[in-house]
């Protein structure tokens, strides 16, 4: 009961701050010079024309962040989820009986765990209030906003007429830009960046609750985080039947890998000028009993959100291994597998030390595993136990690949200090090179520099003979991709290489009876 009237006492104050302190008490002030000149002359209207501007800048209200600040003052920062839910009921049925409409947005900092990594504790809280700050100041004055974790915030809108898609994405992008502001934290710049997911309430069905709108704006939200950075999304039905679906993968893919269901396949590398596999990339694949063949892109995410993709790193190379003992043993000449590395993968402080025991275990050199490791990756881990990592593979005698190279901004000293061996360059750059005069132009540049700098390359995505032929010509390494041949199970792998070198065989020999 106390707390009640403490509440509505507040209220009380800040409603009356707001009126004599608010942007519209300066409106008043030709009127107040005026009375002061009539009663007290000159002296008066000086200290009055003066004095009124000083006391409301010296109130807070002067900026132009002033409403928001105030409104601010009465709101709890960090609220749990019974909490979070009990605004939002609050928001929806105050929208109900005005018959108007609220929403709910979400906003996500990207990559907050990495900043977490990097800055200490009270940058990170400084971070967090500045964030919210901005989204305060970007608000109404009657919405609310509140932080509901680690780094996701919440607004509820006030109830209003127009809160229709168009309006609430405006908002949402004005949110953001306010959010990617750069930001003088501790003495460095800090570019944050950031995800938002919302729902109005016209999109619910009649009868939802709170609990219902941030569910949706949730929904939303990890739609956007999955094609961010700094993505905005906004609810819609289907979205609820994938959200669906996702979830109930996420539920078999632990045992998934447990039982055998996710597995590696093969795609073949090939030399431009030999035609001879030079090695395969290990690609995983979840062979699903009713589902058939599901691609990574359905069951990553699920890995990466339960912390499983150390495991799936543990499974393929497992697989990869055995697949290429049993090549050696069929008489095949295969001689490396790629396998790729998550930066998740990549902070494992055991890891040189577990690929080594795997290596003796199966009797093979480290030479013969491939390391690729996204550009990204490389371009953001200058230090760290990422760094230390790739650096002490490479000296085990692994080779390292740089995925999806021109995607990134790797520079040229990271190339060198991670002993790079070879770039593997991303699809966007290969596809239709011979037939775009500013492609073509663009990969031959890649393979200058990257022959400057004595690395090998790969061209990945290799879809068309066309294709082919020019990045032999161009002198790339080596090629991969659909026109050489798709991944495919371990023991298919046998048959392919074996009729592979024969076309191969046989193509020289022409060559030689032809020259
Ligand atoms: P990535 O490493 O860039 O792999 C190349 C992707 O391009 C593969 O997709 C491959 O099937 C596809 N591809 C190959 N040739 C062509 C072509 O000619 N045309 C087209 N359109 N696509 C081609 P996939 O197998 O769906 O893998 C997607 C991504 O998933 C991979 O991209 C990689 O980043 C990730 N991934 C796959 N397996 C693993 C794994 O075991 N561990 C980790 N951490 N990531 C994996
Ligand atoms: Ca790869
Ligand atoms: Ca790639």
């Amino acid at each position: 009961m106390k707390a009640a009237w403490k509440a509505r006492l507040g209220n009380m104050r800040l409603a009356l701050r707001r009126s004599l302190f608010g942007p519209q008490a300066l409106a008043f002030l030709p009127a107040a010079a005026l009375a002061a000149f009539w009663l007290g002359g000159e002296p008066l209207l000086l200290v009055t024309a003066l004095g009124l501007p000083l006391l409301y800048f010296l109130s807070g209200g002067f900026p132009a962040t002033a409403g928001a600040a105030i409104a601010a003052e009465g709101q709890k920062d960090l609220v749990g989820t019974a909490e979070a839910g009990a605004i939002a009921s609050e928001a929806m049925e105050a929208a109900a009986t005005a018959r108007l409409s609220t929403a709910c947005i979400l906003i996500e900092i990207d990559g907050f765990e990495e900043i977490a990594l990097r800055a200490g504790e009270t940058t990170l809280e400084t971070l967090r209030d500045l964030t919210l700050t901005r989204i305060r100041n970007t608000l109404r004055r009657d919405d609310r906003a509140v932080r509901i974790s680690d780094n996701r915030f919440m607004a509820l809108l006030s109830p209003s007429v127009r809160l229709d898609l168009e309006a609430l994405l405006q908002l949402a992008t004005r949110l953001q830009t306010a959010l990617e502001e750069p930001a003088s934290v501790d003495n460095s710049m800090r570019y944050l960046s950031a995800s938002i997911g919302f729902c109005g309430s016209p999109r619910l069905k009649p009868g939802a609750r709170g609990d219902d709108l941030i569910e949706a704006a949730q929904i939303a939200l990890s739609e956007a985080l999955s094609n961010g950075p700094s993505a905005i999304r906004a609810w819609s039905d289907s979205m609820r039947a994938a959200y669906t679906a996702q979830k109930s993968l996420q539920g078999e893919v632990d045992k998934a890998l447990d039982n055998g269901q996710i597995q590696p396949w093969f795609q073949p590398q090939v030399c431009t000028s030999t035609g001879a596999i030079t090695g395969v990339e290990a690609l995983a694949r979840w062979i699903h009993p009713e589902r058939g063949i599901v691609p990574p892109a359905q069951f990553l995410r699920c890995l990466e959100e339960s912390g499983k993709m150390d495991r799936l790193n543990e499974v393929v190379l497992q697989h990869s291994m055995t697949a290429l003992r049993s090549w050696d043993q069929a008489g095949l000449d295969i001689p490396r597998v790629s396998v790729n590395f998550s930066e998740v993968e990549l902070r494992d402080p055991r890891l040189t030390e577990r690929i080594q025991w795997e290596m003796d275990r199966f009797g093979l050199t480290p030479h013969r595993l491939g390391i690729e490791v996204l550009e990204t990756v490389i371009a953001s881990s200058p230090e760290g136990i990422v760094a230390r990592n790739i650096v002490e593979l490479g000296k085990l005698g692994c080779h390292i690949d740089l995925d999806d190279f021109g995607t990134g901004h790797a520079s040229i000293a990271a190339l060198r200090r991670f002993k790079v061996h070879r770039l593997k360059i991303d699809r966007s750059f290969v596809s239709r090179i011979d037939r775009d005069e500013d492609q073509h132009r663009m990969l031959a540049a890649i393979l200058g520099m990257a022959d400057r700098l004595g690395l090998e390359t790969l061209a990945e995505g290799v879809e068309s003979v066309g294709e082919h032929a020019l990045l032999s010509q161009l002198g790339c390494d080596h090629v991969q991709g659909f026109g050489i041949a798709r991944p495919m199970p371990t023991d298919q792998m046998v048959t392919w290489a074996r009729e592979y070198s024969l076309k191969i065989a046989e193509a020289q020999n022409l060559g030689r009876r032809s020259g």
